[in-house]
C-alpha cells in the first residue's frame, strides 16, 4: 500500500486546548493528504478521537473541535490509492492496551510490514485495517509489555524498515519518533505555550510558531508538561532525505531538514537553463507545481515568465459527464490557456516531474490546439524510472514512463519540440544537501533500505549498532 501523508503533535503547558491547533495545522498540511483527517487529544483524563473521509474543513466544525477537548494531541491527513480508501485505515488509530490508551498518526511507509504482521498474526493478533500503522501499533503495545518507554520504541525501531514520521499519544504523552535514515520531514516548532511536531514548518508558521528545529533521524522526543526530552535512539551513519519532498510533495514556504524548498526550486530553475538552455518567447509553468521552477528559469535565462495555463484551483473530484471529448473536458477544467500568452509564441514549458507521461502529453497537445509554435520542455527532476516504496504514492515500474523509454522516446510520447531533465549532480547540488544523504530510489533504481527484488546501496545497520 503506497501513501502520502502530514501528521502533527501538540502539546501545551496548560490547559489549551489543543485540537484548535492542531485543525488549524492540519489546513497547512492539506496537500500532503486529501482522503482522510483525524484529530485525537487527551485531557489528562479522557482520550477524544475524531476522524473520517474527505477534506479538513469537511470532517471538523466549529462544535467539534471545541467538543475535542485536551491539552495534548495528534493529527493526521492522509492520501493513498490503492483501493484503502476506508474509514479503518482513517488515522490516528487509537488501541487501549492494559495500561492505557495509544493513539498513533504514521507518515511513510514500512517495506517489511508484510513480514511483520504475518509473524503477528501467527502470535494470534488480529487487524482492523491494512495499514502499516497497526502493525506498528501492535508492535509498540508488545514492547511496553516487558520495557520501559524508551527501551520499548528502541526495540520497535530496531524491527521496523521503511520510513516512520511517528506521532503517538500514550495516555497524555506525546511521543514523536523519526526513522534513523530521516526519509520523511519531521520539524519542531515552539508555539503560543508549547510546541508542535510537524511533517511541514509551514505548519508551525500558520500557528505564529517558531521553527526550532528538525527532529534528528533516529531520534525520539518526550513531551510532558510544558517541556520535552530527547533521546537519540538510532545511529546511522547516512541519512536517506527524499528527494521527491523537494521536487514535488512539500510546500515551497517550508524548510525540511534545513532547506527552504522554495530556494531549492529556484536553484533547480536555474540549473536547469544552464543544463538545458532553449531559444524561446516566454517561460511558463505547468501550475502549480512548475512556477518556482519555471521563475528560476526565466531570471537565469532573461526570458520573459509569462503563464501560459491557468489553473482551477477547486477543481477537487470532478465527475465528467460522457459523450463530451471527455478527455480535453478533464483537461480543461483543471488547466485552460491562456491562449494570447501563447499563441505563435516558442515557450518554454517548465514541470516538476514526469511519471506517466499523460498529463504532459495532454498540456502540450491543448497549449498547440491554443497556437503554441514551439514547446521546449524542462523538467525539475530526472527521468522517473523506478518506483517509491517510502512514502510516495507514484506509479507502478510499468506505468513509469522513462522506465521504458529514453529522453527521445518519451520526448516524442509527450510530442514536444524538445525535452531536457535536470540531472541527478545538478539536482543534488541545488537541494545543497550531499548525495549519500539522499533517498534518489526513485531516480536511480537503488535504494536506502533493502527492498525484495531491488538494488540496495546502503550499508544495513546491525543490531549492535542501535
Ligand atoms: P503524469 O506524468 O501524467 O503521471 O503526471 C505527472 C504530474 O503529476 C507531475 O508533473 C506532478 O506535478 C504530478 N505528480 C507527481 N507525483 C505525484 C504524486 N505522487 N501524486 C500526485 N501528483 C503527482
Amino acid at each position: 500500500m503506497h501513501e502520502e501523508c502530514g501528521v502533527v503533535g501538540v502539546s501545551f503547558k496548560d490547559e489549551a486546548p489543543a485540537a484548535l491547533s492542531i485543525y488549524y495545522a492540519l489546513y497547512a498540511l492539506q496537500h500532503r493528504g486529501q482522503e482522510s483527517a483525524g484529530i485525537t487529544v487527551h485531557d489528562g483524563a479522557q482520550v477524544r478521537t475524531l476522524k473520517g473521509m474527505g477534506l479538513v474543513p469537511e470532517i471538523f466544525n466549529r462544535q467539534d473541535i471545541q467538543r475535542l477537548k485536551g491539552h495534548v494531541g495528534i493529527g493526521h491527513v492522509r492520501y493513498s490509492t490503492t483501493g484503502s480508501s476506508k474509514i479503518e485505515n482513517c488515522q490516528p488509530l487509537l488501541v487501549s492496551f492494559k495500561s492505557g490508551n495509544i493513539a498513533i498518526a504514521h507518515n511513510g511507509n514500512l517495506v517489511n510490514s508484510k513480514e511483520l504482521r504475518t509473524e503477528l498474526e501467527k502470535e494470534g493478533r488480529i487487524f482492523l485495517s491494512d495499514s502499516d500503522t497497526e502493525v506498528i501499533a501492535h508492535l509498540l503495545v508488545k514492547k511496553l509489555m516487558n520495557y520501559e518507554l524508551e527501551d520499548a520504541v528502541q526495540e520497535l525501531m530496531k524491527l521496523l524498515i521503511g520510513s516512520y514520521s511517528l506521532v503517538i499519544l500514550i495516555d497524555n504523552s506525546l511521543i514523536v519518533v523519526r526513522d534513523p535514515l530521516g526519509i520523511k520531514p519531521l520539524c519542531l516548532g515552539q508555539i503560543d505555550n508549547g510546541y508542535v511536531v510537524t511533517s511541514e514548518s509551514a505548519a508551525i508558521d500558520i500557528l505564529n510558531g517558531q521553527l526550532i528545529r528538525d527532529i534528528a533521524p533516529g531520534e525520539m522526543l518526550i513531551f510532558s508538561n510544558g517541556s520535552y526530552e530527547s533521546k537519540h535512539l538510532v545511529k546511522s551513519r547516512n541519512h536517506a532525505h527524499c528527494v521527491f519532498e523537494y521536487i514535488y510533495f512539500a510546500r515551497p514556504d517550508s524548510v525540511i531538514d534545513g532547506e527552504l524548498v522554495y530556494n531549492v526550486r529556484m536553484r533547480i530553475g536555474k540549473t536547469l537553463f544552464e543544463e538545458h538552455p532553449a531559444k524561446a518567447d516566454i517561460v511558463s509553468p505547468v501550475p502549480d507545481s512548475g512556477i518556482t521552477y519555471a521563475i528560476g528559469f526565466s531570471k537565469e535565462s532573461a526570458i520573459d515568465y509569462m503563464e501560459g495555463l491557468m489553473k482551477n484551483r477547486y477543481i477537487g473530484r470532478t465527475f465528467i459527464m460522457p459523450g463530451q471529448d471527455m478527455r480535453e473536458t478533464a483537461v480543461r477544467l483543471k488547466l485552460n490557456t491562456i491562449r494570447p500568452n501563447i499563441e505563435g509564441k516558442s515557450v518554454v514549458l517548465v514541470d516538476d516531474s514526469i511519471v506517466r507521461g499523460t498529463t504532459s502529453r495532454r498540456i502540450i497537445d491543448l497549449m498547440r490546439k491554443s497556437g503554441a509554435r514551439e514547446i521546449h520542455v524542462r523538467i525539475a527532476s530526472p527521468p522517473i524510472i523506478s518506483p517509491c516504496y517510502l512514502g510516495i504514492d507514484m506509479a507502478t515500474r510499468e506505468e513509469l514512463v522513462a522506465a521504458h523509454k529514453a529522453v527521445k522516446g518519451v520526448e516524442a510520447v509527450i510530442n514536444a519540440d524538445s525535452l531536457g531533465y535536470i540531472s541527478l549532480e545538478g539536482l543534488v547540488k541545488s537541494i545543497g544537501i550531499p548525495l549519500d544523504d539522499l533517498c534518489v530510489g526513485c531516480l536511480t533504481g537503488e535504494y536506502p533500505v533493502e527492498i525484495p527484488g531491488e538494488r540496495c546501496t546502503r550499508r544495513q545497520l546491525k543490531l549492535s549498532e542501535f
